[in-house]
């Protein structure tokens, strides 16, 4: 009997066995908890991103060792599109296939639009929008041959709402829910989806920046920055976390889910409800 008990949670619980994903900048923050929520699902990864070598290959070998899964890392540039072509035909011949993409890698900078560098505007559209337009582009004539497949981008409640000051991440994210709906359309009578998270505050190296030039721009503490970051957007006044996030993914990846096709998923502490 509790053999049987454990057979069955194991099945549930490796709900990903035998799959494949690609999780773009999943060197850190939110990535890294897609990834390996992922992983724990029972799917092999590529993770991808930028870092210090032992600290990603020390990542890697983690899941490896903790989950049982195969994981490999490929250092793909997300900003140059013929990088990402090559980055899903390594994992295309590394696991044989490649069932489920999520364009995740993201950068930010914060400025008003006057000041903003155009170089900046170019390499935010470039890593946040054009980047899923290529990745998406390069996987889906195998998922179609498949008949499967899962594309999960990582929009933001910046794909939904604004806020002062930055107008690439703002513009993009919007971007990206309209690329999601495009893709969902397309695919809508396959056993492929595509769908968008929005998160809202996310305590990742990206928002720790925002909260540091916070603390020192305002003369207060690290903490006393995070609590207005968040009591001036997130009404429930606590971060969301990579896992939360990570969790969604893998749910966004069950048959469960094959009906949510093209929706924006906030994950915001009620952001996005005001
Ligand atoms: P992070 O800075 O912790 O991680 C970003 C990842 O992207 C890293 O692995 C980094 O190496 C990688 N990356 C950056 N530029 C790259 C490039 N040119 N090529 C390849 N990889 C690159 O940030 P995060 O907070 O985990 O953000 C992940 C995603 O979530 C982003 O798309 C971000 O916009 C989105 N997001 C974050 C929050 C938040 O509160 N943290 C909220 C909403 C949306």
């Amino acid at each position: 009997m509790s053999i049987r008990i454990k057979e069955l949670t194991e099945s549930f619980t490796k709900m990903l066995k035998g799959k494949t994903a690609i999780v773009t900048g999943s060197t850190s923050g939110i990535g890294l908890g897609i990834a390996r929520a992922l992983a724990e699902a029972g799917c092999n990864v590529m993770l991808n991103g930028f870092g210090e070598p032992e600290a990603i290959e020390s990542e890697r070998a983690q899941i490896e060792n903790q989950f049982g899964v195969q994981a490999i890392f490929d250092p793909a540039d997300l900003a140059k599109p013929a990088a990402i072509v090559q980055m899903i035909e390594t994992a295309t011949s590394e696991f044989g296939k490649v069932d489920i993409v999520v364009n995740n890698a993201g950068v930010q900078y914060t400025a008003p639009i006057e000041n903003f560098p155009a170089e900046r505007w170019d390499a935010i559209i470039a890593i946040n929008l054009s980047a899923n337009f290529h990745a998406i582009r390069a996987v889906l004539p195998q998922m179609r041959s498949r008949n499967w497949g899962r594309i999960i981008n990582i929009a933001s409640t910046h794909g939904l709402v604004a806020s002062v000051e930055k107008a690439a991440y703002v513009a993009a994210k919007h971007g990206v829910l309209g690329l999601t709906k495009v893709v969902a359309l397309e695919t809508a009578t396959t056993d492929i989806t595509c769908n968008a998270i929005c998160p809202g505050w996310v305590l990742t190296p990206l928002v720790e920046r925002q909260v540091k030039e916070r603390a020192s721009r305002e003369k207060i503490s690290i903490d006393q920055a995070k609590q207005e970051l968040l009591s001036e957007k997130q009404p429930s006044h606590e971060f969301a976390t990579p896992q939360q996030i990570g969790s969604l993914a893998v749910f966004l990846c069950s048959e469960a889910a094959s009906q949510i096709r093209g929706a924006a998923l906030p994950v915001d502490g009620a952001w996005t409800a005001q």
